[in-house]
């Protein structure tokens, strides 16, 4: 393999620059060395590549730290070209899922233009889903098959548009540049203005026959199974995207992503707290005095035995390490722990006999409150005397 080069040299950019430069910086190169206006130009394609992975670093606020501090050698994880779709490195879909920042929207136009002609490429819109996990599917991290319908490649014109033998032409409007230059006249005189083509909308090009199926978009409804992989960790609110599964791009232009919304079922044993998860215990009486060992339950369905302290105090924690939840794809403290929070029961209903004991027991020393206040008076009068 081919030394890296430094993502910053990559970019063009100094180690100060601002979050902004890095992306315009970024977005020039994405537009030189496009494949579309480098078709069949493996070194085009390297560098394009290679801006991609220098862009998804360091226009990452925390990978960026991390690349300045590590270089190409970032904790946990193996650098960071095999962090990105896959232990290949980047796929052209994982790039073109990036383009959402840098181009700016989701869904309708995204122009790669800038030089002497423009050329556009349809980008389709994201989809929104809502996943509500159990903390069992969050702790192993699940697979969710969802049914979605939404915009795919039409089969009849394989996204083009155009029906069978028609092809597409140069648009007249605007032969081909994907803009109309007006002239419009204004209180400080006559201003040049570049507007997109009304004809093609910037493509360049027109349907001459438009396909019957999709009317000339090149995409159709279709219901679609999609498998989506959800790390563990995750907590409600938090978004996984998951790139190239939503509505395909009109004339094969580029897939929209996914975005999964992450709810929680709440649970009616533990409590999430972070990483951690929290357990009430309530003893009874006679276990919370003598002591000996129960069973609390896991996250993961089994138990655990843990062993009460004689004479163990209401309020008292135990913390079972790593029985709690993992951070999500190594992110925060590895995994969290199991926080047994320690109450006692009190009967409510007493019978004749239980009452004359406990009577009995309360004239013991031993059931006197508040120990540690006798104990010092007993031996502020042991001082006393000697
Ligand atoms: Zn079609
Ligand atoms: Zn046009």
């Amino acid at each position: 393999m081919a030394q890296k080069r430094d993502y910053y040299e990559v970019l063009g950019v100094t180690k100060e620059a601002s979050e902004e430069e890095i992306k315009i910086a970024y977005r020039k190169l994405a537009i030189k060395y496009h494949p579309d206006r480098n078709p069949d130009n493996k070194e085009a394609e390297e560098k394009f590549k290679e801006a991609a992975e220098a862009y998804d670093v360091l226009h990452d606020a925390q990978k960026r730290q991390q690349y300045d501090q590590f270089g190409f050698n970032a904790p946990g994880g193996g650098g960071f070209s095999g962090g990105f779709g896959g232990a290949g490195g980047f796929s052209m879909d994982d790039i073109f899922s990036m383009f959402g920042d840098v181009f700016g929207g989701h869904g309708g136009f995204s122009g790669f233009g800038g030089g002497q002609y423009q050329q556009t490429q349809y980008r389709g819109a994201d989809l929104r889903l809502k996943v509500r996990l159990t903390l069992q599917e969050v702790l192993t991290g699940v697979t969710k098959k969802f049914k979605v319908h939404k915009d795919v490649t039409c089969s009849h014109c394989h996204g083009s548009g155009a029906e069978a033998g028609s092809g597409v032409e140069t648009c007249p409007t605007c032969h081909g540049h994907g803009v109309v230059v007006k002239t419009v006249r204004t209180i400080v005189g006559m201003m040049q203005t570049q507007t997109e083509c009304p004809t093609c909308h910037g493509e360049g090009t027109v349907i001459k026959n438009k396909c019957h199926e999709c009317g000339g978009s090149g995409v159709v409804k279709g219901d679609e199974v999609v498998e989506i992989n959800i790390p563990a960790g995750v907590s409600e609110g938090m978004v996984v995207n998951v790139p190239g599964k939503g509505n395909a791009g009109k004339h094969n232009g580029i897939t929209g992503n996914i975005q999964v919304y992450i709810e929680e079922e709440p649970n009616d044993t533990f409590i999430r707290d972070g990483q951690d998860v929290i357990y009430n215990l309530l003893l009874d009486f006679p276990m919370a005095a003598l002591g000996g060992d129960v069973e609390v339950p896991t996250i993961e369905g089994s138990k655990v035995k843990i062993k009460i302290d004689q004479g163990t105090q209401p309020g008292k924690t135990l913390r079972l390490r790593g029985k709690g939840l993992p951070a999500v794809q190594g992110y925060g403290n590895g995994q969290g722990d199991l926080v047994v929070n320690i109450s006692v029961y009190v009967p409510k209903t007493l019978s004749r006999d239980e009452k004359d004991m406990l009577e009995q027991l309360g004239k013991s020393d031993n059931f006197k409150g508040d120990l540690s206040t006798k104990k010092s008076i007993f031996e502020k009068f042991k001082n006393y005397f000697n």
